[in-house]
């Protein structure tokens, strides 16, 4: 029910550790973290509680990268469990996704997967949409951020999401529907969170995207704020935070 996320020069570990604790008053029954540390993408995520995330995490992963996500879940689709953790990775093991919401028309769309070939692991509504977001990346031949605007034009349902592709490891693709999300922008850092509660000290200037709006976040880029629905860019209002 938490999300967060961090791109720049700090190490992200501690950031989004720190960070998912702050979000711990929002409820959840496991946490997880996707950490890339310039060539891997490594995955760490338990059920239960933040302080098992960073007892797993030191024991099973080297903590380093200057990006990353991190997810605290409650659960709607499949049982708490490891498995059904996020962060979920796509097939190929390109992607990896954070998810707060529900994909209500995640069967047919898992259907249509499998048909084709995907396999999952988990029991979740978010496995199928990184799948998904994967297979239109293949089959358009487009980049991760269009790829996830076609993929949640085909979505019914309520989301927070952060998306991270191996490929272009500079960048995190975030969108919403329902549930909140907020990017913070700092000198050459960004910040993403459920609210600005993980990166007050850090920043000041935050946008708040709005329901039915995605965001590229990319390291040396202004942040590009479009509507999934018809691709209109749209000029994002910089709010200056109160402490
Ligand atoms: N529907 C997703 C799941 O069950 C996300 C739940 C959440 O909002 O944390 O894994």
């Amino acid at each position: 029910c938490g999300i967060v996320g961090y791109i720049g020069h700090r190490e992200a570990y501690p950031i989004i550790i720190e960070g998912l604790k702050r979000l711990e008053y929002r409820g959840y029954d496991s946490a997880g973290i996707a950490l890339f540390d310039g060539s891997d993408l490594k995955i760490s995520k338990t059920k239960g509680k933040v302080a098992d995330l960073e007892n797993r995490s030191n024991e099973t992963i080297s903590t380093n990268g200057h990006i990353g996500i991190g997810h605290t879940r409650w659960a709607t689709h499949g049982i708490p469990n490891d498995v059904n953790s996020h962060p979920h990775s796509s097939n190929t093991g390109e992607l990896a996704i954070i998810h707060n919401g529900i994909i209500e028309n995640y069967e047919s769309l898992k259907k249509e997967l499998i048909s084709r070939g995907y396999t999952f692991q988990s029991d979740t509504d978010t496995e199928v949409l990184v799948n998904l977001i994967e297979d239109v990346k293949q089959k358009e031949n487009v980049k991760l951020g269009k790829a996830v605007q076609i993929a949640l034009n085909q979505v019914i349902g309520a989301y927070a999401i952060a998306v991270f592709d191996k490929s272009r490891p500079e960048e995190v693709v975030v969108a919403r529907l329902g549930s909140p999300l907020a990017i913070g922008i700092g000198d050459n850092e960004f910040f993403i969170a459920s609210d600005a509660s993980p990166f007050i000290e850090y920043t000041k200037n935050a946008i708040y995207l709005e329901d039915e709006e995605m965001a590229i976040v990319r390291i040396g880029k202004d942040i590009k704020v479009r509507k999934i629905k018809d691709d209109s860019l749209v000029d994002p209002y910089i709010q200056e935070l109160q402490i």
